[in-house]
C-alpha cells in the first residue's frame, strides 16, 4: 500500500529551551516560550500569514502555506508533546473532533476498531458515519470489562480507549488493554480529553496515540474549540500532518494562542476543580435526591481502585442520576443558579447537563443521568446551590 506523499512542515522549533527534567506542573508554565533575546516578547506571537516565502522545490521542514504550518501552533504543540511525554510535538486541529477524524483515518480500509460503548457521542456518531459509508467496521464494548475487551480484540486493527468514559465514568485498565491490542496487531488510540496529561499519560501506558479536546480542560476557558493529536511515533505523526494537510481542518493561529494562555493555569485550575469534585461527590453520595453517584474518586466508586493505580487525580467529573427520572433531572438543572446549564466540560465555570439531551447519547446513559463539570468556584457556593435546587424538586 503506497503510504500518502508527506506534507512540509516544521517538526520542531527552535524556541522553548529548558531542561528536560521540569515537573508537568512546570512545563505548562514554562513550555512554548520564544527565544531569550533582549526585547524578544516572553509570549509567542500570533502569526497572521496564510503563506511563507520560498523559491524553488518546497522542502521537508519548510513551512510553505498556511493549511502546511503556522508558526502560532508550534508552542502549544511542544508544550503539549512534551506534557503527554512524546517523542515528537502534537499537532493541533480545528476542533477536538477534527482530532478523533484524524485519528480514525489510522484505521485501515475495511479493518476493524473496538470502540467502548460509552465513548463520547461524537466520536462514536463520526465512527458510525464512516463505517456504514464502508470505511471499516465498529464493535462496541464496555471498556471497564477488561476480558470482554480482549475477546473483541480478535482480529481488530485499532482499539479507541477513553478512560474515564464520558458521561459514565467507567475506568479502563490501560496498560493491560494497550498490551492485549499490541499482541493482537492492533493500534491504540486513547482520548485523554477527560484527564488532561497531567492526570495520566497514556503514551507511558503503551497507548500509541493521544488524541485531545482542547476545548475542554487545556484551553480551559470556554471560548475556543480545538483539538490535537499526540504520538511519539514518526509514520504515525506524518500520516496524521499529511491528513490535517489535506483535509484541512486546521487550527486558526489566534485560537492556538488562546490555548496556550490557558494551559498557563492549568495545573491550578486541576488541583481546585478536583478537590472540589472531590467534596461535592462524598455529599451527593448522601443526598436524598440523589440515586446514584459515579466518580472515581469515591473509595466506593467500581473504578476506584483502577483510577488510583494509574491517575495522578480523579479529575473533576461527576456523573449523578436523580431521583424522579429525567423530568426531576431537568427540573434539577432548571432551578440552580450558580451553575450553568450547558453542554461541554473542563471550563473555569461549572457546567451541568442532562445527556440524553442529545439524541446521539448512547441509550444506556440513563434518561436522568446529570454531568457535572466542576469549575474553579468556591466550593461552599458550589454546593449551597447543587442543594437548593436538588431540594426544590423534593417539594
Ligand atoms: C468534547 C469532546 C470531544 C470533541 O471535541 P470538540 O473540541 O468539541 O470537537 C472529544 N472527546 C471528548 C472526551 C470530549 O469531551
Amino acid at each position: 500500500m503506497d503510504s500518502p506523499r508527506v506534507y512540509p512542515a516544521v517538526m520542531t522549533q527552535q524556541g522553548s529551551q529548558h531542561p528536560d527534567s521540569l515537573a508537568p506542573d512546570t512545563v505548562v508554565v514554562a513550555g512554548g516560550r520564544p527565544e531569550r533575546t533582549h526585547d524578544a516578547p516572553v509570549n509567542p506571537p500570533v502569526v497572521l500569514s496564510s503563506t511563507f516565502f520560498g523559491q524553488g522545490e518546497v522542502e521537508q521542514g519548510d513551512r510553505a502555506y498556511g493549511r502546511y504550518a503556522n508558526p502560532s501552533w508550534d508552542p502549544f504543540e511542544e508544550t503539549l508533546g512534551e506534557l503527554e511525554t512524546a517523542q515528537l510535538p502534537a499537532l493541533v486541529f480545528a476542533s477536538g473532533l477534527a482530532a478523533v477524524a484524524a485519528a480514525l483515518s489510522l484505521v485501515p480500509s475495511g479493518g476493524t476498531i473496538v470502540m467502548p460503548r460509552h465513548s463520547y457521542q461524537g466520536s462514536l456518531a463520526v465512527s458510525q458515519d464512516l463505517a456504514a459509508r464502508g470505511a471499516f467496521t465498529v464493535r462496541t464494548v464496555d471498556i471497564a470489562d477488561t476480558e470482554a475487551v480482549k475477546a473483541q480484540l480478535e482480529g481488530a486493527d485499532a482499539l479507541w480507549l477513553e478512560s474515564p468514559t464520558n458521561p459514565m465514568l467507567e475506568v479502563a485498565e490501560m496498560r493491560a488493554l494497550a498490551q492485549a491490542a499490541h499482541d493482537a496487531g492492533a493500534l491504540v488510540i486513547a482520548d485523554n480529553t477527560f484527564s488532561t496529561p497531567l492526570g495520566q499519560r497514556p503514551l507511558e501506558s503503551g497507548v500509541d496515540v493521544v488524541v485531545h479536546s482542547v476545548t475542554k480542560y487545556l484551553a480551559g476557558h470556554s471560548d475556543v474549540v480545538l483539538g490535537a493529536v499526540v504520538t511519539s511515533d514518526p509514520d504515525l505523526r506524518a500520516r496524521l500532518l499529511t491528513y490535517r494537510s489535506l483535509r484541512g481542518a486546521i487550527a486558526g493561529p489566534f485560537e492556538v494562542w488562546l490555548a496556550l494562555r490557558g494551559l498557563r493555569t492549568l495545573a491550578l485550575r486541576i488541583e481546585r476543580s478536583q478537590a472540589t469534585a472531590m467534596a461535592l461527590a462524598r455529599k451527593l453520595l448522601e443526598h436524598p435526591r440523589v440515586e446514584a453517584v459515579r466518580y472515581p474518586g469515591l473509595p466506593g466508586d467500581p473504578g476506584h481502585e483502577r483510577a488510583a493505580a494509574q491517575m495522578d487525580g480523579f479529575g473533576s467529573i461527576i456523573a449523578i442520576t436523580v431521583r424522579g427520572g429525567a423530568a426531576a433531572a431537568d427540573a434539577v438543572v432548571d432551578a440552580l443558579q450558580l451553575w450553568l446549564p450547558a453542554t461541554s466540560l473542563g471550563g473555569v465555570e461549572s457546567l451541568i447537563e442532562r445527556r440524553r439531551r442529545h439524541v446521539n447519547e448512547p441509550e444506556t446513559v440513563p434518561e436522568n443521568l446529570l454531568r457535572l463539570s466542576v469549575g474553579i468556584e468556591n466550593a461552599k457556593d458550589l454546593w449551597a446551590d447543587l442543594d437548593q435546587a436538588l431540594q426544590k424538586v423534593q417539594d
